[in-house]
């Protein structure tokens, strides 16, 4: 089984599902990690703030996989944006990781009340330069915070990773993603259990249709959309589910179907990007 990559637009690649670890707790991430790149999973995203950066270099390490064959993420937590502490963030999260490098480093949050993020995006993008991250991406900025960004340090993000998923899709940050070829990480894909994706018409109808589950239906919709996925799960068979999403296609009215349950703003399962400082 092969997962498809996408290019992004400082020419690196991407496999564009994953495996997330935001909740896996640290004593269990090394098993879990380690389980999904036995499955085949070679995408991990995590976190400072996640408290399992360890778990997922013990895991890496001991799986003996060539490095250019896995794809990492990591991210800068929202207290480390002001002077030179984006540098020592990204140093602590490579020792925690057993890395020299990761393939996408994000500023996590824009903390718009504390008016860092522009500093922050700045030092991600010295931090690229430097060849500690191959790539450098933001995490839950809205479009202001995008033009911002991109205005004062000249830089277009690699990705923006924000909440997305069949009720919440943020249209107007997928839009600017589509016109400043930025690729959208859809974080909570499946709205983070929040709800039964299987009770919309749109999402139960294609799985009895294709014989897959909903959350396999959602995950294809994301792809076939162009978004990264990395679902998280604990449990060995939804890890496998969930990257069983490869061998079959919804049509095209399947995915307007379910582009069409987006609710907005009422749709959101989790926190507002304002809210977080
Ligand atoms: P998710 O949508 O992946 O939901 C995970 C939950 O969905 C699981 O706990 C489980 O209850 C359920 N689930 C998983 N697989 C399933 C299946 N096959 N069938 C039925 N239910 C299933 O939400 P998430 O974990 O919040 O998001 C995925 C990843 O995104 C995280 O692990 C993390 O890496 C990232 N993330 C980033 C941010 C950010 O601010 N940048 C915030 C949240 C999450």
């Amino acid at each position: 089984m092969s997962i498809p990559t996408l290019t992004l637009n400082d020419g690196n690649t991407i496999p564009q599902l994953g495996y997330g670890v935001f909740k896996v707790p640290p004593a269990d991430t090394e098993r879990a990690v380690s389980e999904a790149l036995e499955i085949g999973y070679r995408h991990i995203d995590t976190a400072a703030i996640y408290g399992n950066e360890e778990g997922v270099g013990a895991a890496i390490a001991a799986s003996g996989i060539a490095r250019d064959e896995l794809y990492v993420t990591t991210k800068l937590w929202n207290d480390r944006h002001d002077g030179d502490e984006p540098n020592r963030a990204i140093e602590e999260s490579l020792t925690k990781l057993r890395l020299d490098f990761v393939d996408l480093y994000l500023v996590h949050w824009p903390t718009p009340a504390k008016d860092n993020y522009v500093h922050a995006w700045q030092k991600v993008v010295e931090i690229r330069d430097a060849g500690l991250t191959r790539s450098a991406g933001v995490s839950n900025f809205l479009v202001a915070h995008l033009e911002r960004s991109v205005a004062e340090v000249g830089v277009v993000p690699a990705v923006n990773q924000i909440e997305l998923h069949p009720r919440y899709q943020q249209r107007g940050i997928a839009e600017w993603a589509v016109q400043h070829d930025v690729k959208i990480e859809a974080w909570g894909p499946l709205g983070q259990g929040k709800y039964d994706l299987q009770d919309f018409a749109a999402i139960g109808d294609a799985a009895t249709a294709h014989g897959k589950s909903a959350a396999q239906v959602v995950l294809r919709w994301h792809l076939q959309e162009g978004r990264i996925v990395f679902p998280k799960s604990v449990r060995t068979e939804r890890l496998r589910e969930n990257l069983d999403v490869f061998d079959f296609t919804l049509s095209d009215a399947e995915v307007a179907a379910i582009t069409a349950l987006d609710e907005g703003a009422a749709g959101r399962v989790a926190s507002h990007p304002d809210d977080v400082n």
